[in-house]
């Protein structure tokens, strides 16, 4: 079997994994009317361990919850606000060890009051 081959099989099975969260990704975009929203965690540029364990965990890039959001999390860290005050949309998730949005959410979210959800 050549390398070409077996790059083939590989290239069709990460085709394969990358394309649900793809489709994820689009589909977001597609509920919200059609109104882009900027992706903090691109599905397409994270490694499959790091697109794991948000889907296991259910991250979302707009909480269905607004009171309870990445913002607000224990676990996030913003980026500091700009000259007009506004704290930029991506910051730091320590659980996934990247990008989340502040208005994201995943089932460990845990508030920042007490350190328990
Ligand atoms: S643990 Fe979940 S809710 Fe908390 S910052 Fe990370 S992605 Fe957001």
């Amino acid at each position: 079997m050549s390398n070409e081959k077996t790059f083939s099989r590989r290239s069709v099975v990460k085709l394969g994994v990358q394309a649900p969260f793809a489709v994820a990704a689009t589909s977001m975009l597609a509920a919200c009317g059609g109104e882009e929203i900027a992706l903090c965690a691109d599905p397409n540029a994270l490694s499959f361990g790091e697109n794991s364990i948000r889907q296991a965990n259910k991250y979302t890039e707009e909480s269905a919850e607004p009171e309870n959001n990445c913002l607000n999390c224990a676990f996030f860290t913003p980026e500091p606000a700009g000259p007009d005050g506004e704290v930029p949309n991506c910051g730091h998730c320590s659980i996934f060890e990247g990008l989340a949005s502040k208005n994201g959410y995943c089932d460990s979210w845990s508030t920042k009051d007490t350190g328990q959800g």
